[in-house]
């Protein structure tokens, strides 16, 4: 499954579930993404299992994908993944952390 395919599996969970769904709704989203990331961190931090991260960095990507689908509708997130990529490969080796070795 593609990006653009789980946003419509999302966009029906979130539907079905009766989760937030409106564009004011996008804040409270992003805030549950970093949430999310914080219990990713949480688990690595307590030694737990591989999939119990898996778990909790899927629910970080459930949740940016859901905002997508509410901020920026029109943008095919499989493209602007890959113009992304492209991007991110022209930039230069240790683009933006030079500074560590300073
Ligand atoms: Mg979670």
């Amino acid at each position: 499954m593609n990006l653009e395919g789980m946003k419509k599996e999302i966009e029906k969970l979130v539907i079905e579930k009766g989760f937030y769904n409106k564009k004011e709704d996008i804040p409270k989203k992003l805030l549950f993404a970093f949430i999310e990331l914080a219990e990713a961190s949480d688990a690595w931090k307590k030694g737990e299992s591989e999939e119990r991260i898996a778990e909790e960095l899927i629910d970080v990507i459930f949740y940016i994908l859901d905002v997508s689908r509410l901020a920026c509708p029109s943008v095919n997130m499989d493209e602007m993944f890959l113009k992304k990529l492209e991007i991110n490969k022209k930039r230069p080796y240790q683009y933006g952390e030079g500074h560590r070795y300073k």
